[in-house]
Order: structure tokens, then C-alpha cells, then sequence
């Protein structure tokens, strides 16, 4: 079972960047900048009391954490240490740029009982991260996924697919490169554009064009099947619809769906069943079979599946649950033929996975 993680925002805090996208306190729906160590001590207790996951870790997200003044990080990092030496919180996780991950920061954040330590790569394409106004190259982040994994830490890489210059292709190239790297957990968060960001200003000129949903529910599910090939969690998909992102105006364009990483997983089963149906002979009369706690993934929001698999001659009208199946696995049938595969051991998009 993945740990309870309490999340607590520190939107922009100790951050000296303007990456074109970024309007953390938009993001985090958090106005004040960081929380008390009486804060952090009741919102644990609370949420530990709502869930029966035991183990437990505390996040500070948003901004960058490494880049705060030392003694700032030390009084958050501080709240945290009588939760975790009464083994109510097992660690902490925390958020930061590739760029600000050295050894002495890491040996800090070791001894502060820093368990797990996710960068934002955003790109592993140099023109990509430039246009972006990132402030470091793809090799910082590659270099930081190395060192931060070989620190001991369990290192996380967050991808934004979508930004200026990017392509599906180097979306997916970057997800393969932080694998090959170590990364052990992913983030994927298609780029949208929101007020009061710079990208937002190219937006309005018409100087940046974002992904459509479709295009962004296509690229991230060859990301997600990538990583769900190489047993890598992706842990979300999406921004959260949260009230910074639902405020009225918040999100002027992009890729975002409340429901994103939903539509992502039944692209994966949507491909999935075009491909063992591209070896039947009839496609008439097909039965679809898939895990009982699938089936609204498998059909796609508001069953979208069923109708697209119908617009390419493929007549599914219902599902049929099967708990011989694991939930990655679906089987198909006609008359004379059945076959049976799964969206993490099939080769789903070979144009990917052999590039
Ligand atoms: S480094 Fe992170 S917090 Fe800072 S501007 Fe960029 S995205 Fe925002």
C-alpha cells in the first residue's frame, strides 16, 4: 500500500525563478507561505486519525525546498521530528529544483529524516526547458536522479509534457530518460496555462500554442505505459482539482480535465483493445472482458470507449466483468477467437518502445 502523504504548500517560497508556467499559489490554492509547527502537528493528527495507512509521510510541496533560507527548512523539517520519533510519520518528502540538490544539502536533509525527495524535471529537452525559463539543462536533472538515488533517498522526477517547444516525442523521450536515470516515482502534469504566468502572456499573443486534451491524454498514456513497463509508479497524473485551480479564470487553456488521469487510463485500455482486435477475423459480436473493478475505465469517461471502438467497426455495447483477470488485463471474443493481454506487458506503441 502506497504511504499516506500529508501534503503542506509552500507556494513559491524561497524560489528566485519564473518558469513560464509557474503560478504556485495559484497551484496549491494556499495563500500563506508556509505552515506552523503547530499547523503541521494538528493536520497530521487529523488526517492519521481518517486513515488506516500506516505508513505515514509528511510532504512540504511547492516553491523549492532546498532553495528556502537553511533555518527556514530546519523549523519546518523541526515540526516534523516529534511525529516521527513518536513513529507516527515515518518521514518526510519534499519538493525541489534539480539545481539545488548538492551533497551538503543532501546530507542536511538526510539528517532531518528526509526519506524521499521528488524534482521537478519538467523536460529532458534542453530547448524545451531554455524556452521554459527553467534555469538549468536536462544533465542537472539527470545528474540529480543519480546523486539524490545514490544518497539513499527515494528519488521522484515530475514531467510537464506540453511546454514550449515540446513534442509527444520528447515528452516520451524524457520519461525514458529519467527512468534510465533511477527515478523511482513519477509525476506527470500536462501543461496548462495559468493566470498570471508568463505563459499566459504568450498565450494571449498567440506566441504559444498548448496541447489539446486529446493530444496531452494520447502523449501521457505512452508515458504512463512506459513507466508501468518498467514497474516505475507514476503516482499522478494531472493537476488536482483543487480551489486555486477551480477559481474562475484560474486555468485560461491547456490540457486539464478534472478527471485527467482517468481519461489517460482508458486511452491505455482504449489502444489496448484496437490492437487485439486489429487479429481478429470477425469483429462482429465481441465480448469484452475485463476486471470487475475496471470496467469504468475500461468503457472511458462516460463510456467514450465504447463509442469510439464502435466508430472504427468495433461493436462493444456492454462489458463483462471477469475476476480471473488482473486489473491491467482485458480479454476479447468472438465466435472463433479469444485473446487476452494487459496494458503493462503488451507493446502498446512499439514506435516508442523500440526508439
Ligand atoms: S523553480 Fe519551481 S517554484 Fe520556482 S518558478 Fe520554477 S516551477 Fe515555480
Amino acid at each position: 500500500m502506497p504511504p499516506l502523504i500529508i501534503p503542506f504548500f509552500i507556494p513559491h517560497s524561497g524560489c528566485p525563478h519564473t518558469c513560464l508556467f509557474c503560478n504556485q499559489r495559484l497551484i496549491s490554492g494556499v495563500k500563506q507561505p508556509y505552515p506552523t509547527a503547530e499547523q503541521v502537528l494538528k493536520t497530521v493528527l487529523e488526517w492519521v486519525g481518517r486513515s488506516r495507512r500506516r505508513l505515514v509521510e509528511v510532504a512540504f510541496y511547492g516553491g523549492s525546498f532546498t532553495l528556502l533560507p537553511e533555518s527556514l527548512q530546519k523549523y519546518l523539517l523541526d515540526s516534523v521530528q516529534p511525529l516521527i520519533a513518536r513513529k507516527i510519520v515515518a518521514g518526510v518528502r519534499i519538493s525541489t529544483r534539480p539545481d539545488a540538490l548538492n551533497d551538503k544539502i543532501l546530507k542536511f536533509l538526510a539528517v532531518n529524516n528526509v526519506k524521499t525527495i521528488e524534482i521537478g524535471v519538467q523536460s529532458l529537452d534542453d530547448e524545451v526547458l531554455s524556452l521554459s525559463g527553467r534555469g538549468h539543462t536536462a544533465v542537472d536533472s539527470l545528474e540529480a536522479i543519480k546523486r539524490v538515488r545514490e544518497a539513499g533517498f527515494l528519488v521522484g522526477a515530475q514531467l510537464l509534457p506540453g511546454l514550449p517547444g515540446d513534442t509527444s516525442a520528447k515528452s516520451v523521450s524524457g520519461i525514458k530518460g529519467v527512468i534510465q536515470a533511477g527515478a523511482q516515482i513519477i509525476r506527470i502534469y500536462p501543461a496548462v496555462v495559468l493566470e498570471g504566468t508568463l505563459l499566459a502572456e504568450q498565450f494571449k499573443n498567440g506566441n504559444y500554442k498548448p496541447l489539446t486534451l486529446d493530444e496531452g491524454v494520447k502523449t501521457c498514456a505512452i508515458m504512463l505505459h512506459l513507466s508501468l513497463r518498467a514497474g516505475i509508479p507514476v503516482i499522478r497524473i494531472g493537476l488536482q482539482a483543487d480551489d486555486g485551480l477551480s477559481a474562475d479564470g484560474a486555468i485560461i487553456a491547456g490540457c486539464w480535465h478534472p478527471a485527467f488521469g482517468e481519461l489517460v487510463k482508458a486511452q491505455l485500455f482504449h489502444d489496448l483493445v484496437i490492437k487485439l482486435a486489429s487479429g481478429l477475423d470477425d469483429k462482429n459480436a465481441v465480448k469484452l472482458f475485463c476486471n470487475p473493478d475496471r470496467i469504468s475505465q475500461v468503457e472511458g469517461h462516460k463510456r467514450s470507449n465504447l463509442m469510439k471502438w464502435k466508430n472504427y467497426g468495433l461493436n462493444i455495447p456492454n462489458l463483462f466483468p471477469d475476476s480471473s483477470l488482473d486489473k491491467n488485463e482485458i480479454r476479447i471474443e468472438n465466435l472463433k477467437q479469444k485473446v487476452k493481454s494487459s496494458v503493462v506487458t503488451s507493446y502498446l506503441y512499439e514506435e516508442y518502445n523500440n526508439a
